[in-house]
């Protein structure tokens, strides 16, 4: 059995790893022209971490990470709203979350691959046959496989045309994010907060990624599309979090304006149909979820694992892409409508709407707190 993975993101590189680990031959093609360190940080959740575990990637990816003992949830004037200990995350389900550069994770799978990536190549059509399908490139070459597997991303093509149109859906919130080339002091380095401001989408965060690197991020409630010069965007970012107690002003004033990445957040509504005929998706492409809770490349590599596990068990394609979809569905579309709720809360405005907002936040009962936090990191595949 072959299959051509479309989309060489952390979903896609996942995806051959993992059928490599099954003994299932594959290629993989990318449109970027060569490994771009694209991207800022990340949080690599420890659901995700386990499965990289069973690749023997998870050490690698130690090795370039930062863990934070804890994960909080603030209020700009500094109370704790809510706290993740991630050391006890780590003792109770064998892994933690780590801070991450983006590109670290791609050259880490990239370096564990079988077979390499074929950079430069835009898929265009699908055709299907019978026995297997073809997949054709911009540049005028093709490839065959017995099934094709698309992890293009949230405006995946493979999806679009070949499975059923997606609904996108705004979240309201423009996200900016930026490598920042600094070093946290000892007291911050162990720790992260996602800290909320006064309603409005109004968040930041920032986590040390590697001993010379900061990972910011903020978002604000703001219409898409909304047209920002670099520099207009750092004003209004240095200016609304001008507020915000703490360390935060430090890391705001080293924050180069050249490194600031632009997203307006977006998910795809819940969608049923995952795959057709010898085509499914993965990723992503599948599942897309704004990032409120951090888990769209971790889901991703749950679904390389469930996927390349269904395709050497089960009897047929057809089979085991069912088998796939029915087992991450529900899961997958969980974690969008968590996140999207997410969203949503933090997107009110007013003083009493953000004091309730985080009376809520804070009076969540443990019990609740820590079925959520067995939810997300406690699954085993
Ligand atoms: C602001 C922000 C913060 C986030 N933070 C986190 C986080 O902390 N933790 C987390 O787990 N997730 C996070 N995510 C989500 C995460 O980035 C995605 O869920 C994850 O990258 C999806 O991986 P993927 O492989 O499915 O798709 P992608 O990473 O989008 O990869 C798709 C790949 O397909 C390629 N491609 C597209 N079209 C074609 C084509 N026609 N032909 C060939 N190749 C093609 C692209 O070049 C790309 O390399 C965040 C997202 C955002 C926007």
């Amino acid at each position: 059995m072959k299959a051509v993975i479309i989309g060489a993101g952390i979903g896609g590189l996942t995806t051959a790893l993992v059928l490599a680990h099954y003994g299932i031959d594959y290629e993989i093609f990318d449109a970027a022209p060569a490994n771009l360190p694209v991207g800022a940080g990340m949080l690599m959740g420890a659901n995700a971490m386990n499965v990289l575990e069973k690749l023997d990637m998870a050490a690698p990816l130690r090795q370039r990470a930062v863990f934070p003992e804890s994960i909080y949830i603030k209020d700009y004037r500094g109370e704790i709203l809510q706290h993740i200990s991630n050391t006890e995350v780590r003792d109770r389900y064998g892994n933690g979350s780590y801070a991450v550069h983006r590109a670290a994770v791609q050259d880490e799978l990239i370096k564990g691959l079988k077979k390499p990536v074929q950079w430069g190549k835009k898929l265009t059509a699908i055709e299907e046959h019978e026995n297997g399908v073809t997949a054709r490139f911009e540049d005028g070459s093709s490839t065959a496989g017995d099934l094709l597997i698309g992890v293009d991303g949230i405006r995946s093509l493979v999806r679009e045309k070949y499975i059923a149109p997606a609904q996108y859906r705004y979240s309201g919130q423009i996200c900016w994010r930026a490598i920042v080339p600094m070093t946290l002091p000892p007291e911050e380095i162990n720790t992260t907060a996602e800290v909320w401001g006064p309603g409005n989408g109004l968040r930041a965060s920032f986590v040390q990624v590697d001993p010379q690197q900061v990972y910011f991020w903020y978002t604000k409630k703001l219409p898409a599309g909304t047209p920002f010069e670099p520099q207009e965007a750092l004003d209004m970012i240095r200016r609304d979090l001008l507020p915000f107690k703490g360390y935060m002003q430090t890391v705001v004033r080293h924050i180069p304006v050249e490194k600031l990445i632009r997203s307006d957040l977006y998910d795809i509504a819940p969608a049923h149909t995952w795959y057709r005929g010898r085509i499914v998706l993965l990723g992503d492409a599948a599942h897309a979820t704004t990032p409120n809770l951090g888990q769209g490349a971790s889901q991703a590599v749950e679904d390389a694992w469930v996927l390349a596990g269904c395709l050497a068990t089960e009897s047929s394609i057809t089979a085991a892409f069912q088998a796939y979809q029915d087992k991450r569905i529900a899961r997958a579309h969980k974690i969008v409508n968590t996140s999207w709720s997410l969203a949503m809360l933090t997107n009110r405005k007013g003083r009493f709407i953000t004091w309730l907002r985080n009376r809520l936040l804070k009076s969540v009962p443990r019990r609740i707190a820590d079925k959520q936090i067995a939810f997300l990191f406690g699954i085993r595949w």
